[in-house]
């Protein structure tokens, strides 16, 4: 396969005033499939002027032209759903359904936001004294600076680059150093569409943080949407503070999963199966920690063992495994590293547990006799580790649930009634109630807490970038 592996500027693949580049590698085996542009500061300063030259003309298109290259984008990743989802295991490991999961979810976004394109609110009506009007409308906010992560690197890109053009925004799209290709995959798609020079553009700054606050402190840069790990979040939230920049933030979750004493325990199962181990478990949606009452705890770890010790691991590229390999090495030994250390705190391994010799797998591992408080329930694992925890009382249960600065989304099974009344009082900005996948272009995704600020997809994630302007006017 090739790849495009160089930066977009102002409608053109460019190799960057530097000509250096970084390797992509190949996790399952270690191997380089390609080397990408590196951006200097002056390439990224270049793609926020484009972007900023780009504006004027993109947000004066009329949506429903905005709305038709955002659905010919749709069509074309739709028909070439296999080499998208090739690209997106190739670079990041995951097993071959996964990708083909994303490809269509990640794809999805353009279609959504080429129907919201077209349905942008406003109002207008008599003031309460009969003194004016009050016209509210809505305008693009400006150029946006979207930065995403590797564990999803089509999805987290589409789900903010096709609000923003439907919005009539222009971007500069900085993905992760691990997945540069699937982006580059996405912005050719945007280019093929006929989206024009300057709208959409890519940069892969190395190192990453100076790079990115200088476009932060351009005057024109109006907007960052960020979805990564909570700590880069905060950084960001301050550098976006001295321009006083729109925010939008996804950051990082630790997802309960509560099993309540009259929980159909084989639906419990198979949702626990799903709510862990798609993607690997390298999810900002993965459950993390299985409250699980003690009246089913003991059927469910075994069932979970006996499902988990069956898992197929091996490189995602073959379609008959069901787990690929880790991003990187280094992000397979974190999670070896917070099993190990659950193992001093007291937990016991009841299946996995073990490393791959040759590339960056983990085996699927449950771990019971797990305390609430401990590392493992602190930390957000993201590989593919079940750490369960034996509770007796439902109000102990939401305690434990909330007690943690994230609140992305929780997961319930239980009688429907008893499962509603406690997503009601679980601290999340998502609930999954009886099902383990909530993810849905049309439904809003976000977190409460240290989870982040705003939503993305639904008819809200358009207005993320969107302002709006009300206009008084004496008839
Ligand atoms: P990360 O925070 O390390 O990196 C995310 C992006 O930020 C990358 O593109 C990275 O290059 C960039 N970055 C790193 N340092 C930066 C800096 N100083 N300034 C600007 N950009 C910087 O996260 P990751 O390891 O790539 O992804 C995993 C994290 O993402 C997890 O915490 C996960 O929960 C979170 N995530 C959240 C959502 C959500 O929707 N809430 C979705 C997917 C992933």
């Amino acid at each position: 396969m090739t790849y495009i592996a160089d930066l977009h500027i102002n409608g053109q693949w460019v190799s960057g005033e530097t000509e250096e580049r970084f390797a992509v590698i190949d996790p399952a085996n270690g191997e380089q499939i390609a080397s990408f542009a590196i951006a200097s500061e002056d390439d990224c300063l270049a793609a926020v002027e484009a972007a900023s030259a780009a504006l004027a003309s993109w947000s004066a298109t009329p949506p429903r032209v905005r709305s038709e290259l955002l659905r010919r984008t749709f069509d074309i990743l739709k028909a070439e759903r296999e080499t998208f989802a090739e690209i997106i295991v190739r670079e990041n490991g995951k097993a071959f359904s996964d990708a083909l999961g994303e490809a269509d979810y990640a794809t999805e976004f353009f279609r959504w936001f080429a129907e919201e394109a077209v349905r942008v609110p406003g109002d207008f009506r008599l003031s309460p004294s009969g003194d004016k009007h009050i016209v509210v409308t809505h305008q693009p906010i400006g150029v946006a600076l979207l930065i995403t992560p590797w564990n999803f690197p089509a999805a987290m890109a589409t789900r903010k680059i096709a609000p923003a053009l439907a919005a009539g925004c222009t971007v500069i799209l900085k993905p992760a150093r691990e997945t540069p290709l699937t982006s580059a995959y996405v912005v050719e798609a945007l280019r093929r569409a006929g989206v024009p020079a300057g709208v959409v553009n890519l940069v892969t700054p190395v190192p990453t943080g100076p790079a990115i606050a200088k476009m932060l402190h351009h005057p024109a840069v109006r907007k960052i949407s960020f979805t990564g790990s909570t700590e880069v979040g905060r950084v960001l939230l301050h550098e976006a503070a001295d321009n006083v920049v729109s925010a939008s933030m996804e950051l990082g979750g630790n997802a309960p999963f509560i099993v309540l004493p009259g929980a159909d325990i084989n639906a419990a199962v198979q949702g626990a199966l799903i709510a862990k181990m798609r993607n690997g478990g390298s999810a900002c949606t993965a459950a993390n920690r299985f409250y699980v009452h003690s009246s089913l705890a003991s059927d469910f770890t075994s069932a979970m063992a006996k499902e988990l010790a069956a898992f197929r691991v091996g490189p995602g590229i073959d379609r008959s495994n069901q787990l690929g390999a880790m991003v990187s090495l280094s992000e397979r030994d974190k999670v070896a590293q917070l099993v190990e250390t659950a193992v001093a705190e007291g937990a016991s391994v009841v299946v996995g547990g073990t490393s791959s010799s040759q590339g960056a797998f983990y085996d699927a591992t449950v771990l019971t006799g797990v305390e609430h408080g401990t590392t493992i329930t602190t930390t957000e694992i993201f590989g593919p580790v079940t750490a369960i925890i034996e509770y007796t009382d439902v109000d102990e249960a939401i305690r434990m649930a909330n007690d943690t600065i994230y609140g992305l989304i929780a997961y319930v099974y239980g009688e429907t009634g008893q499962a509603f009344s406690v997503a009601q009082r679980l601290e999340a900005g998502m609930v999954a109630v009886n099902r383990a996948v909530l993810s849905d272009p049309a439904a809003p995704f976000g977190g409460m807490k240290q989870s982040g600020l705003g939503r993305e997809g639904s008819s809200e994630g358009i207005l993320e970038y969107l302002e709006e302007k009300y206009i008084g006017i004496d008839l």
